[in-house]
């Protein structure tokens, strides 16, 4: 057999289910393809900044698979109708004879790999669609009534029970090395037009070696104090790995392997490894299965991947019509710190702290009361770890339109959410620097500044008043669960 391993989201050559089965399964040489895919990449919103980061990634993953004797192919499918051509061709010039790829669970995804499966029967070769981008298989875990979970703690108690079933997670074995290798690696372009990344590449090291060091050193010196500091977005408190798990630099299952063995220092006789222990660390495995919940709702429930609202009956909210205050919110100009910080975060890095993606969704859709779609959009136009399944769940429970979603009535004040979370302002500081000499607790709020002080800074009023904003938007939620 000479299979093709078809990399997608899924950069990196250890603990990757496809490219483990297919270097054993070969017996006649491998190859590994890539596919630049622009048209697809911009139907789906990705940002310049996740782009750069998948071809500095790629180039590592190349490298990466050298050692194994399996070159890197790189070709261009200009618009998505044509990546099932692009790949059978390749198949055919290098005569593979099985195809292996790590399954997507997104519609568009899916209808692709289920084109390119049907034209590599027809010419009667192998297809094999492995379990990789999440932990547990979508469907794997179900209600006593064989329905998914749509509710998070009783998902992460089942998906519990299922993994230490299966005597805990494991990690693929490594690739086989190839007797030769059949062909040169393909050079990776270094940009990919009308993809231009403003995000200084510094932020995020790419490849394989860098993002394991990172979740090694996160484990070592972070995790055990993540439940208390997870939320505090100026300190370094949580892992920033999410832009390496979105385009599978690492897998949730490393993350997971690691974080057990962390935790066997602080396990007690019959503690579950993945839920007891450090609270630190079984805090951090629960939040890992968050994603794995997001891709299993994404698969169950296709209607999130086509703008609709997993609550029905919310489709039925009247949103603002607002530009101006839509702009606002994208440059970080609403007058409000705490959300100004955020959105400027995401342009400058190409990240937001979740505490903080949590704040400035809740005000787009509660304050300024604007369609959360607007917002998940722009957020996977910006983002260096955009990815569907979490932020779509991220903003529909924050529209509470959602699976397990925030209740429409508990609806975050963000000065309340600044004090609390960012109480010395070092965030704000950080981010807005028109605010940076402002002492005390006026960072949160700078209206409440004396007249002659307020008018020194260069910083705008809030766009909205909270308080009136917050009971309009409860009011038209109430009405639409009254039916009025
Ligand atoms: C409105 C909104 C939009 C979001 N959009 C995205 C997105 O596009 N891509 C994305 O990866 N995450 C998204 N999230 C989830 C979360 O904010 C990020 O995963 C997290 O901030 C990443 O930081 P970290 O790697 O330091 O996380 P850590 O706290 O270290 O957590 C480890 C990993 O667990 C996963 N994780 C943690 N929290 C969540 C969560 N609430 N939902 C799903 N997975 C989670 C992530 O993969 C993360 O890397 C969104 C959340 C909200 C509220």
């Amino acid at each position: 057999m000479r299979p093709l391993v078809w990399f997608r989201s899924d950069l990196r050559t250890l603990d990757n289910a496809a490219l483990s089965h297919a270097a054993r399964a070969a017996d006649a040489g491998a190859f590994a393809l890539f596919v630049i895919s622009p048209g697809e990449w911009r139907e789906h919103d990705y940002a310049p900044a996740k782009v750069d980061l998948i071809l500095r990634t790629l180039r590592e993953l190349s490298a990466s698979l050298a050692k194994y004797n399996i070159p890197l192919l790189i070709r261009t499918a200009p618009l998505a109708k044509d990546v099932p051509m692009v790949v059978t061709t390749v198949m055919r010039e290098h005569a593979c004879d099985a195809l292996f790829f790590n399954k997507e669970y997104e519609v568009n995804e899916a209808r692709r790999d289920a084109r390119v499966a049907a034209l590599c029967k027809q010419q009667g070769w192998s297809v094999t669609a492995c379990t990789d981008q999440s932990i547990l298989e979508p469907g794997d875990v179900l209600t006593g009534e064989g329905r998914p979970f749509t509710v998070f703690t009783p998902f992460k108690k089942a998906a519990y029970r299922v993994i230490e079933s299966r005597g805990g997670v494991r990690e693929w074995p490594l690739p086989k090395k190839q007797h030769a290798m059949l062909a040169q690696p393909d050079l990776v372009p270094g940009a990919v037009a009308g993809f231009a990344s403003r995000v200084d590449p510094a932020h995020w090291p790419a490849g394989e070696r860098d993002a394991l060091a990172q979740m090694r050193h996160f484990i070592e010196k972070t995790i055990t104090r993540y439940k208390d500091e997870r939320d505090f977005p100026g300190q370094r408190g949580t892992s920033m790995l999410s832009p390496y798990l979105a385009i599978g630099a690492i897998s949730p299952r490393q993350c997971v392997v690691a974080a057990v063995q962390a935790n066997a220092a602080f396990m007690r006789e019959k503690d579950s490894p993945l839920d007891s222990g450090n609270p630190g660390i079984s805090h951090w495995i629960s939040e890992v299965l968050w994603r794995d919940l997001y891709i299993h709702i994404t698969h169950s429930f296709p209607r999130v991947c086509k703008g609709r609202a997993f609550q029905p009956a919310t489709e039925r909210i009247e949103w603002n019509d607002n530009p101006q205050h839509f702009e606002a919110w994208k440059q970080g100009k609403t007058g409000v710190p705490i959300v100004d910080a955020g959105m400027r975060q995401l342009l400058e890095i190409g990240w937001m702290h979740n505490r903080v993606r949590m704040v400035v969704a809740m005000y787009l859709t509660k304050n300024l009361f604007l369609d959360w779609r607007l917002g998940e959009k722009w957020f996977m136009q910006n983002l260096v770890d955009g990815f569907l399944a979490s932020n779509n769940g991220g903003w529909q429970w924050s529209a509470s339109t959602g699976t397990d979603a925030a209740p429409y009535f508990r609806v975050f004040n963000p000065i309340s959410q600044s004090q609390k979370f960012d109480p010395q302002g070092e965030y704000i500081r950080t981010y807005v620097p028109e605010l940076r000499d402002i002492e005390g607790d006026a960072i949160h709020e700078p209206w409440t500044l004396p007249g002659l002080l307020r008018s020194r800074i260069d910083y705008p009023e809030p766009l909205v008043n909270l308080s009136a904003s917050r009971s309009r938007a409860i009011e038209a939620f109430r009405e639409l669960k009254s039916g009025v």
